[in-house]
């Protein structure tokens, strides 16, 4: 089974997102399900100097979208790529998607379009000794891929597309429609057409054999009008199309044991080793040493989305019970400026990280008492997993893929000893403030708050299952 994966970030290449965590581990584990993924990305600096002298260049293009444009094929750590070289679309710095000055670059539909273009292209057989038996597309940036299949005439290969956040859609003005090669009558509700506009998520969705979100809960989610984004109608209309399977996480990279960016590593019997972490964590947040409260973490975007405004709306909750607050951010100005002024005026009780750390991403998971998740709604969320497999326990609100991932440590679940978090619904500051002083309770416990610790490490957070359950949608789908 030879499977086509288009996708406009790969971790370790290139990250802004969740989306690279997905669209870099899977290939590995579905390698064990006997699927080889081959991965389509934008030749963005980063990736075609990690490709290195071995790569070859398979194909080329006079004129793809205003420029020469060649198809390198190769590998590059652990991935096997092919690579979009279009430097007049991808060879300049920064992120994939906005200039220094925060805005989205002028030409993405063109850049993301190309890569779907030539995803489809692919898909048919462009290459004589290449040619999948699906194709698997992420997120709005390749979702033009099965309109272009669609539009180009009958071709014999299966489509999913997965949606790791519906809330980025991709969508163009109208004119655009005959520059981005496609025919007058896709311009319909039927077609690429969104609101008058060119929608190409909605034309992904309408297009793609089968769809995928991230969890099962938010495959639910996103067909209700309040959750839909204005596509939840489309979403009911593909009835049994849709579905939701989690996403893992590199149990590898994040394994507690084993991860040489922490201060100390231990095992789910060694829990008191994470003293250690919890102390160097404390150092680089200016946190004071003398608290016996939670050590509350986040690790995230700060965005609305992320329900940082309400994290900041019960600080003072946070604070009355004992507890401490080291975060690790980056994302709206406001936020970033909000989190600093806490910092500043609690010294010792709420340090920030402002920017994107990996690194310190694991310090984090590896010495945090408790990671808060209030996100208003969570397609999936990786860093509730991270933080199950090293032992911080989530707070998070129960929505999308946090909902799936977490147990409630709910008087039922403690009794059965299956618990491993705190869920709040919905999520509102009111209950956030609830649940963290839920956690401090359970906190002041030990022997109950070192089960919720090891019922979560006990967790598989792992690709095998999500892989398993890609293998077989593959297999239903292959053309
Ligand atoms: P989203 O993709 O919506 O941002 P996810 O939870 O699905 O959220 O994935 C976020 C990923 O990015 C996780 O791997 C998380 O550890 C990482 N991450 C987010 N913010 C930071 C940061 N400031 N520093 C380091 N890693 C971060």
């Amino acid at each position: 089974m030879e499977v086509l994966s288009v996708a406009s970030e790969a971790f370790p290449l290139v990250k802004t997102g969740g989306l690279a965590d997905v669209v870099g581990a899977l290939p590995s584990a579905l390698r064990a399900e006997g699927v080889a993924t081959r991965t389509l990305l934008p030749g963005y600096p980063a990736v075609t100097e990690a490709l290195g002298g071995d790569a070859q260049i398979v194909w080329q293009w006079d004129n793809l979208f205003g420029g020469h444009a060649h198809l390198l094929a190769g590998t590059a750590r652990g991935l096997d790529l092919f690579v979009l070289d279009a430097p007049h679309l991808f060879a300049r710095a920064g992120n994939p998607y906005v200039a220094s000055d925060g805005r989205d670059w002028p030409d993405n539909a063109f850049r993301f379009a190309a890569l779907a273009r030539v995803g489809a292209w692919l898909a048919r057989g462009l290459l004589p000794s290449w040619r999948p038996d699906c194709v698997h597309a992420h997120d709005w940036q390749a979702a033009l891929l099965p309109a272009y299949l669609h539009y180009d005439g009958a071709a014999h290969v299966g489509t999913v597309l997965t949606v790791h956040n519906l809330a980025f859609q991709g969508i163009f003005p109208a004119s655009l429609l005959a520059p981005l090669g496609l025919p007058p009558e896709a311009f319909s509700i039927n077609g690429v057409e969104y609101f008058g506009s060119i929608g190409f998520l909605k034309a992904g969705l309408l297009f793609a054999g089968r769809i995928t979100t991230v969890s099962p809960t938010y495959a639910t989610e996103i067909r209700t009008p309040a959750e839909g984004m204005a596509l939840d109608g489309l979403l009911r209309g593909r009835g049994g199309a849709v579905s939701g399977i989690l996403n893992g996480i590199d149990v590898e990279i994040w394994n507690p044991a084993t991860d040489p960016l922490l201060s100390a590593r231990y095992e789910p019997d060694r829990l008191e080793v994470r003293a250690r972490n919890r102390a160097e964590l404390r150092f680089r947040f200016s946190l004071a040493e003398d608290i016996d409260g939670p050590l509350f973490a986040v690790v995230s975007r700060l965005t609305g989305q992320k329900g940082m405004d309400l994290l900041l709306a019960v600080l003072p909750a946070l604070l009355e019970v004992g507890g401490q607050l080291a975060v690790l951010g980056a994302g709206a100005a406001g936020l970033e400026a909000a989190f600093r002024a806490a910092a500043a005026m609690h010294p010792g009780r709420v340090g920030c990280f402002i920017g994107y750390d990996e690194a310190l991403a694991h310090l984090v998971q590896a010495g945090a008492d408790a990671l808060l998740v209030p996100s208003r709604f969570e397609p999936c969320g990786l860093t509730q997993l991270c933080a199950l497999r090293y032992g911080a326990v989530p707070v998070v609100a129960r929505v999308g893929g946090l909902a799936d991932t977490v147990i409630d440590a709910s008087p039922m679940a403690l009794a059965a000893g299956v618990a491993t978090g705190v869920q709040f619904a919905p999520p509102s500051a009111e209950m956030l403030d609830a649940a963290i002083r839920r956690t401090a309770a359970l906190h002041r416990k030990p022997e109950v708050w070192q089960r919720l610790q090891r019922n979560g490490m006990a967790t598989d957070v792992s690709w095998r299952d999500p892989a398993r359950r890609y293998a077989a949608l593959y297999r239903e789908i292959a053309g």
